[in-house]
């Protein structure tokens, strides 16, 4: 096992081999990029191949086998443990308390920030000699949330980096750290992973099951360039998640002067749609991708419309719902999601909306509403 086994993202990988083999690691790295293409996976591997027995002068690889190797994997699991049982600490204040941090450590924010006492920590782990490994790999995770009293201090250590040491400051989007920080590290940018990776992963199974032709495009659709979301995707979840809106929707879009809209079935589907509190975010979520989809229809851009496999059923909609009623579906969706957030029943939004839209579409009768 080595670099191979990473997938997507190229440019980033071939960046960190040539560190590697011309011996020129930096003390400092930033990975920026979406979430779930590999950013932390990657920063392991690095600090194992800073690390491995087996990687002579010039190499550029590491085993995953030899026992330096294994001990980095187990400093990441460790840190790992440590950060998930601080977490669940009630009294924040104490959660820094006793911090110990290994060779390899993984750095991540323990209440909304990386706190000063984190930071604190990690410069003084970075200027003792490594315990156990030759080179020192911190990596900070979320480095957008390192908290602004402690920004001054990690920028000290990284104005002067121990040469035994690498941060490796991971986040989203680079232009959220301070520019002082950002001009004191190296980037590497990771971009969406390629569909024809994300196929694979499909394919072998590891997304969701093996599923259908049709299934298998959705998929791809709703990895959307990521592989934690590939992997973790499951098709039979989601289908059940878009019953109610496609119900909902099926029974809002009709042919004009087909009579008035099957009531029932709308507020069967909003029943069924605000009756999990708990999953209600993710239903929304499922609606504005139909909604998107939509508008994509009626402007003729299948190439970004996510239910693929739903095609023909949303061009029929999308040309019978028109872009206002369209339109209004999404505000629809905002209104219900304020009600969630108000703890009010966000089906009442969803009610109000079919209603609505029913009204103001061109030449419609309401009919009666039961
Ligand atoms: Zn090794």
């Amino acid at each position: 096992m080595g670099f191979e086994s990473f997938l997507g993202n190229p440019h980033a990988v071939h960046t960190l081999r040539q560190m590697l083999a011309n011996d020129r690691v930096p003390g400092a790295l930033i990975f920026s990029g979406l979430e779930g293409v590999g950013k932390k996976t990657l920063a392991l591997m690095f600090a194992k191949a800073a690390n491995c027995e087996r990687r002579k002068s010039g190499g550029d690889d590491f085993c995953g086998e030899c026992p330096r190797c294994r001990k980095v994997e187990g400093m990441i699991a460790a840190s790992r443990e440590d950060l998930e049982r601080r977490r669940e600490i009630k009294d924040a204040a104490r959660r820094v308390e006793g911090l110990v941090y290994f060779d390899v450590q993984l750095i991540e924010p323990l209440t909304r920030f990386i706190l000063v006492e984190q930071v604190r920590r990690l410069r003084s782990a970075a200027f003792s000699h490594p315990f156990e490994l030759p080179h020192n790999v911190f990596i900070i995770d979320s480095a957008q949330s390192i908290h602004w009293q402690a920004t001054d201090l990690l920028l000290k250590v990284l104005e002067e980096p121990p040469p035994t040491a690498t941060f490796i400051l991971i986040c989203p989007n680079a232009s959220e750290l301070r520019a002082t920080i950002r001009s004191r590290c190296q980037r590497v940018r990771f971009t969406v992973v390629a569909d024809e990776i994300i196929a694979r992963l499909v394919g072998e199974g590891k997304a969701g099951g093996p599923p259908s032709a049709d299934g298998k495009e959705l998929a791809i659709r709703l990895a959307d360039g990521s592989i934690a979301r590939a992997k973790t995707l499951d098709l039979d979840d989601y289908r059940r998640r878009r019953q109610p809106w496609l119900d909902y929707l099926g029974a809002l879009a009709i042919e004009p002067g087909a009579g008035p809209p099957d009531w029932d079935k709308i507020f069967e589907a909003t029943r069924t749609l605000g009756r999990d509190r708990g999953e209600f975010e993710a239903a929304l979520r499922v609606g504005y991708a139909l909604a998107h989809d939509l508008i994509h229809s009626l402007l003729g851009r299948p190439e970004r419309i996510t239910n693929l496999d739903l095609l023909a059923r949303l061009q029929a909609w999308s040309t019978r719902l028109g872009f206002e009623r369209i339109s209004r579906l999404k505000e629809g969706l905002d209104e219900a999601y304020r009600l969630q957030v108000r703890n009010t029943n966000p089906q009442m939004g969803l009610d109000a909306l079919a209603v609505g839209a029913v009204e103001t579409a061109p030449g419609a009768r309401a009919g009666p509403i039961r």
